[in-house]
């Protein structure tokens, strides 16, 4: 963790206390606290990025390289659409029923202790200031009803890759024995009870090999570990090789906000870049003749299996915050299956111009709808 941490309470009878930025370090609680009894914990993930003194044209191999050169602590930290965040946290926060905060001002806090703590932002190519914003209930009672009281801190630690497998795609395990999110359930707010109970069918993944689980919900495909899960699909009538020029349509197909569904800023972003090639922007390295198509629309593994036999299934990647984009190789269930084509450095051309689209906007090489906003 670095070297601050932002803190402030509120009570039922003055309300939210002055902020205060603090060395970072433990908070007393009081042990009947309603965070600690009831899991009124609330979160949200975003990261920092410094900007890039210099705008160079980058291939994907190139940018590693380009990265270490050119970022130096003279850019300024930038924080990837943290407004969607803030909304997101106040919906998370509405839904425990814990007291509402003004989201203009946590954005604005969260940028002065960024700030504060600036030398803590890594400049290597793949690693990031992670942002973790938290509330907790912290009513000092045992009745199970609404915390009228509460802590918001937020807390920053550098990070790096997500996934420590390098190159190589990662392996998803479908499950259905445990479920993630069910309709009516909680599944589309960032609450930190959804996450304990996947630990467990997570550690069983594991044991069997696969990096991470893929939730269904009966035949159906929610997620995958912590992030949104998409696949690029080709289209029936398209029948010309991808890439090859002669034009292709492909569907870019993620599960509907359905409530099931956590709706990533990743995700959402994935969306309007997908919609916008080519017609207002190209991904770096796809070609315009491809043309993609976005569908949030329901995606089962029997589906998944078929497209995979008649060879239309082309990518299938994770998206998130910690991770961007990262590519699926294979996804198992049932003891067998369903395999990916492999590409040349894991990710696929979609995921690839996704990855490199985005991480462009947040170091502040590609300029697109306001979306990297700097610090101060
Ligand atoms: C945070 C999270 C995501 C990704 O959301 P981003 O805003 O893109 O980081 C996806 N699924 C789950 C379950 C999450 O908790």
């Amino acid at each position: 963790m670095t070297d601050h941490m932002m803190v402030v309470h509120f009570d039922p009878v003055h309300g939210w206390s002055p902020p205060e930025i603090q060395p970072y370090g433990p908070l007393a609680i009081d042990p009947a606290s309603s965070c600690l009894q009831y899991a009124t914990s609330v979160f949200e993930g975003m990261k920092v990025l410094l900007a890039l003194a210099e705008i160079p044209t980058l291939s994907f191999t190139e940018s590693h390289m380009a990265h270490t050169a050119y970022a130096g602590p003279d850019g300024k930290p930038r924080l990837f659409r943290p407004d969607l965040n803030m909304k997101r946290m106040e919906t998370s926060v509405g839904r425990v029923a814990l007291p509402s905060f003004d989201t203009d001002e946590l954005l604005k806090l969260i940028q002065k202790l960024v700030t504060i703590d600036a030398r803590w932002i890594p400049t290597v190519e793949g690693h990031s200031l992670y942002i973790r914003p938290t509330i907790i209930g912290t009513r000092d009672s045992l009745g199970v009803a609404a915390s009228d009281r509460a802590t918001l801190y937020v807390i920053l630690c550098p990070t790096g890759p997500f996934f420590r497998t390098g190159a190589r795609p990662i392996s998803l395990l479908a499950v259905n024995e445990h479920v993630r999110s069910w309709p009516g359930g909680t599944g589309a707010y960032k609450l930190a009870l959804n996450y304990a109970p996947t630990f467990r069918p997570q550690q069983h993944a594991a044991k069997l090999g696969y990096d991470q689980c893929l939730w269904l919900l009966g035949d159906t495909i929610t997620e995958a570990g912590a992030m949104n899960f998409f696949v690029a699909v080709r289209r029936d009538d398209g029948g010309k090789e991808m890439l090859m020029g002669g034009g292709t349509d492909v569907d870019v197909i993620t599960p509907p906000l359905d409530g099931t569904i956590l709706p990533g800023i990743t995700r959402a972003s994935t969306l309007e870049l997908v919609a916008a090639h080519p017609s207002r922007a190209t991904l770096p390295g796809l070609s315009p003749d491809v043309r993609l198509h976005t569908v949030e629309g329901e995606l089962t593994l029997p589906q998944l299996s078929t497209w995979a036999k008649e060879g239309r299934l082309l990518e299938a990647f994770t998206v998130g915050t910690a991770v961007v984009v990262a590519a699926v190789g294979r996804i198992g269930h049932n003891g067998t299956d369903i395999v990916l084509p492999p590409h040349e450095g894991a990710l696929g051309p979609i995921a690839r111009g996704l990855y490199e689209r985005i991480t462009d906007i947040q170091e502040g090489r590609f300029e697109w709808e306001g979306w990297s906003v700097a610090c101060a």
